[in-house]
């Protein structure tokens, strides 16, 4: 899939977002927060839900915890315009409560859609809600954060090469805690070191499958 392609695919999702009434959210959202950044991002961030910031103006993190996200995209030489960040949830909860599991089944089509176009070389799983969503049973968010983990991919660009996750503290859940302020940058540090591995294991899965093709010409 060629860049416009993308392009072209990702607003299509958004159509589908600013129509969508799956779950009762429709009803007491302003705006649809369906995602923005690069449709070749290497990196695809995934936090929890809009909250009043990002429901007055339809995009993601722009809020104090989304301050803090652009200082750690700089702390690896990142800005926004090389990523894709998106949520588990499109429209903001009411009150900014928990989201529901019922809303974060509706919503998953989206972002499993928007997955398989920019396929990512990774997704970090900003929080608990998010990784628990995609991976689910393995642990808490302590126990699971800045260490890779992959599952088989879904949608479109399903393969035997699998999707890899890098799950972190939420953003927000540092703005009042220093220590955690400084968990999140030294983990954020790991991250280049975890994408060369997803690419080093897709060169190794890529030149398995060009054996593979070999010997059935044989
Ligand atoms: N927290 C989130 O999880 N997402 C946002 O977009 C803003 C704050």
């Amino acid at each position: 899939m060629d860049l416009s392609e993308k392009k072209q695919m990702l607003v299509a999702i958004e159509q589908k977002i600013a129509k969508c009434q799956k779950c009762p959210l429709f009803n007491s959202r302003n705006n649809i927060v369906p995602g923005e950044g690069s449709p070749i991002a290497e990196i695809m961030f995934i936090g929890e839900a809009p909250g009043l910031q990002e429901d007055k103006v339809g995009r993601p993190f722009c809020g104090p915890a989304g301050k803090f996200l652009d200082q750690l995209l700089d702390s690896i030489s990142l800005s926004r315009a090389d990523v894709f960040i998106a949520n588990t949830l499109k429209c903001r909860p009411p009150d900014n409560r928990d989201p529901l599991p019922e809303e974060k089944s509706a919503c998953r089509e989206y972002l499993e859609e928007q997955i398989a176009v920019i396929d990512p070389k990774i997704v970090v799983t900003l929080g608990r809600h998010s990784t628990e969503t995609y991976l689910p049973g393995l642990g808490g968010i302590s126990k699971l954060r800045a260490k890779l983990y992959c599952r088989p991919r879904r949608g479109p660009l399903d393969g035997p090469s699998g999707i890899y996750f890098f799950p972190l503290y939420h953003p927000a859940a540092a703005l009042h805690n220093g220590s955690m302020r400084q968990t999140l940058l030294d983990d954020f540090a790991k991250l280049p070191a975890a994408i060369e591995k997803v690419k080093k294991e897709n060169e190794k899965y890529h030149k398995e499958e060009k054996t593979i093709k070999q010997e059935k010409l044989f």
